[in-house]
């Protein structure tokens, strides 16, 4: 089933948690709710759920406004961060408790657990008690738990968070897999966004309550509409430029941060926005970003800007530079084996001319689209 939210606000002791939210999760969608703490994310889902009540809007699962519902009669089920589960019984127990208390016939119950505890991947640990189980296993006892009742929606708040990283990823690629067979409508929360990529059909990102895009994954990272998406997924080189030099597939613009010490122009390739729109914040993947030691970044459609590398952090494969350029950083992330400079070395910063993108998520093509974004952006300054 589809859940739509509509108008949804919410406040805590007269603080806005919630402002006019509208969102629709769509029949069988993974939806991902993706945002810092205290964006507003679990007030929505624990809206749906029923276990708090909005200020003003409407819940609406199905066909159905769910605003007077119980959450016993919304047919949502949830796994939650902490696992929830009791402590005195068996995971076989602890699974089959949804369908004791609908006074399920035994012989079915006996049934479906198996049929569950396989699904999820955890049927040897069926006669264990929680305090028997890692951190894994009792996430799978907490989603077989939530599934067997056969919800139409499944609500999930930072499931994964408490897990290491091999076992989350081999939870997630399985968790996407039950999802699509079973086609329960799923709703995720987390502040990851490697998780977020990893698992949405579609992710919302939420920012001090309300949400800022609503896309598929590449869209969101390719394509963000605003600056604190962009940062969100790791975009986070930010140019306010304005275009001083048009030709038939580039634009020289000038760069305008506030707090960049000398004149700075680059070269960008000429978005159809740039034929009606002048002054644009753009943003730029750390990825796209490469170091030279020379100013001999080769072609003539590289830019180049000097700078001095103030930063550098090491993860598995990949090294992070913060590079100065003159008031203001930009950072580049730079595969390891490729990196062989010092902290405080001059470096020139090179960028493909169309490694840029305008702030406007798919604006960039639609004009009239990307005119409303810069007015928002310009506001927001
Ligand atoms: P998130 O899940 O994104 O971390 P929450 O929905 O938990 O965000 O919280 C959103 C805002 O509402 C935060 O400022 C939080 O402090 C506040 N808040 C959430 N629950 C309560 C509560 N029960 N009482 C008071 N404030 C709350």
């Amino acid at each position: 089933m589809s859940v739509v939210l509509e108008k949804i606000s919410k406040s805590y002791n007269s603080l806005p948690a919630l402002a006019n939210l509208d969102l629709e999760v769509k029949k069988g969608e993974f939806h991902v709710l993706l945002g810092p703490s205290g964006s507003g994310k679990t007030t929505v889902i624990s809206i749906i759920a029923g276990l708090t009540k909005q200020d003003k809007g409407a819940v609406i699962i199905g066909d159905c406004n769910v605003n007077d519902l119980p959450p016993e009669k919304r047919s949502v089920g949830f796994v939650f961060q902490d696992y929830a589960q009791f402590p005195h019984l068996s995971v076989f127990e602890n699974v089959a408790y949804g369908l004791r208390v609908r006074k399920v016939k035994e012989k079915e119950i006996i049934q479906k657990v198996d049929c569950y505890l396989s699904k999820v991947g955890i049927e040897k640990e069926r006669n264990k008690f929680p305090h028997q189980l890692s951190g894994g296993q009792k996430q799978r006892v907490a989603l077989a738990r939530a599934l067997i009742t056969e919800p139409e929606i499944l609500l999930m708040d930072e499931p994964m968070s408490n897990l290491d990283v091999l076992t989350k990823e081999k939870i997630e690629s399985e968790l996407k897999k039950i999802q699509k067979e079973t086609g329960v409508t799923t709703v995720y929360v987390t502040h990851n966004q490697d998780e977020a990529f990893a698992l949405g059909d579609r992710v919302s990102v939420l920012n001090n309550g309300m949400i800022e895009q609503i896309e598929s994954p590449d869209e969101l990272f390719y394509h963000p509409k605003t600056e604190f998406v962009a940062n969100f997924v790791g975009a986070k080189n930010i140019l306010n430029v304005r275009v001083i030099e048009s030709d038939q597939n580039t634009v020289v613009a000038q760069v305008n941060n506030k707090n960049l010490n000398n004149p700075l122009k680059i070269m960008l390739k000429k978005y159809p926005i740039f034929k009606t729109v002048n002054e644009i914040n753009l943003c730029i993947h750390p990825e796209n970003i490469f170091i030279k030691k020379e100013n001999n970044c080769v072609k003539k459609s590289i830019n180049k800007i000097k700078g001095k590398i103030i930063y550098t952090e090491n993860n598995t494969s990949v090294t992070k530079a913060t590079i100065d350029i003159g008031g203001i950083n930009l950072y580049a992330a730079i595969p390891k084996k490729l990196f062989n400079f010092k902290l405080y070395e001059t470096v020139f910063v090179c960028f493909n001319m169309d490694a840029p993108h305008p702030l406007c998520g798919k604006g960039c093509r639609d004009i009239e689209a990307h005119r409303k974004c810069v007015n928002k952006n310009n506001k927001m300054e």
